[in-house]
């Protein structure tokens, strides 16, 4: 069997849950959309069943999917519905849902539901993604209220750049959404991981951590480490073959990286189709038995090489960590110029195993 391999620990996920906790005093919901940042949404969601809060996921589909699974916690769509059937679906398995637009509140306006629902309105305080206009959101408040079909309303919005700790944009987003909610005495939810971890203020009735939950760090400036988080996934495999490279030969496609001295170059059974960055040159970290060395040249489909010649007992059938607790997942991120986000929801093909170490 090919050795490439993902390997998930749940109970380091259950750990970084607590790091969220701690920092926001409120409540706090588990990101697990995008199948749990390509965790699996399944396990995560089990695994964080007897302390999460409630979950928050990006569309029906994936909140059915833990339903399906016996997740039995509140469960936030963040998008809302994309279409007035789904309203059903909503009230059927009792979840919550953002209502982030005027075709929203119009869509439920329109449809009947036979339960009230949970609806978390959102408002746009300077993204410009998602979200209802502060200057509305009184008005979208009362037209919710005089439908009869809203039981819970809650206040929501999200940031631009909370990663970004010496940029003012919190803060002023912070400020718009005091203004627009107050007095209404609604809960609210504005922080995600970055906000839960370095923007008090921002600290409301709920945290919604996703990140953050994975092991990795939202800020550039901050390692998961200096913030008390354990990584979550390790992307594993071996070498399959080791040759000599005399100097003045190239590895890979593209002969892009050039021995400038006699090298040892191991091959790794990993590469893009397994979701590993092609766009990681020669440089990024990998860890051979534990030990720290480097790519080499071109990152191919199924495979990668790497040096090994600063590691002579390293041989066919070694063990490697393309990313995990030697390799932080935010190292190969940043030399793909990409972030861990990406990086870890691209994973695939490798088998998934889900550990539970010590939390
Ligand atoms: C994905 C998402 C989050 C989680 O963001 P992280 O940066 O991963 O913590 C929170 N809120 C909303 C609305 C999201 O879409």
């Amino acid at each position: 069997m090919r050795p490439a391999r993902v390997i998930v620990d749940l109970g380091a996920l259950r750990h970084n849950y607590r790091v969220a906790r701690r920092h926001h005093a409120g409540r706090v919901l588990a990101v697990v959309k995008a199948n749990a940042y390509g965790h699996g949404a399944v396990p995560c969601a089990r695994a964080l069943m007897g302390e999460a809060d409630g979950f928050a996921v990006a569309c029906i589909e994936e909140a059915l999917q833990l339903r399906e699974a016996g997740i039995q916690k509140p469960i936030l769509l963040l998008e809302g519905v994309f279409e007035a059937g789904e309203l059903a679906l909503v009230n059927e398995h009792d979840l919550w849902l953002a209502v982030s637009t005027p075709e929203q509140v119009a869509m439920i306006e329109a449809t009947p539901v036979a339960r009230p629902l949970n609806a978390w309105l959102k408002l746009d305080t300077g993204m410009h993604r998602l979200g209802l206009l502060p200057a509305e959101a009184q008005a979208m408040r009362e037209r919710l209220a005089a439908s009869g079909k809203v039981g819970e309303l809650h206040w929501m919005s999200h940031f631009a750049s909370a990663d970004e700790l010496d940029l003012p944009t919190t803060e002023h987003q912070i400020e718009c959404f005091d203004q627009a909610t107050r007095g209404t005495g609604l809960e609210a939810s504005l922080s995600n991981s970055a906000g839960i971890l370095a923007h008090p203020r921002a600290h409301r009735d709920w945290g919604r951590a996703g990140i953050l939950l994975y092991g990795s760090s939202p800020f550039a400036e901050r390692s998961a480490a200096e913030l008390g988080l354990r990584p979550v996934m390790r992307l594993m495999s071996r070498l399959i073959s080791v040759r000599e490279l005399p100097v003045g030969e190239a590895v890979g496609y593209g002969g892009t990286f050039v021995a400038d001295k006699p090298m040892r170059v191991g091959t790794v059974a990993c590469g893009y189709a397994d979701g590993y960055p092609r766009l990681a040159g020669t440089g990024t970290p990998v860890a051979v038995d534990g030990r720290l060395t480097r790519l080499l040249g071109r990152v191919s489909m199924d495979m990668l090489a790497v040096d090994l010649t600063e590691l002579p007992d390293a041989h066919v059938g070694s063990e490697v960590e393309l990313w995990g607790e030697t390799v932080p997942v935010d190292a190969v991120a940043k030399r793909a110029g990409t972030i861990s986000y990406e990086i870890l929801c691209n994973v695939k093909r490798a088998r998934f195993e889900w550990a539970d170490s010590a939390d």
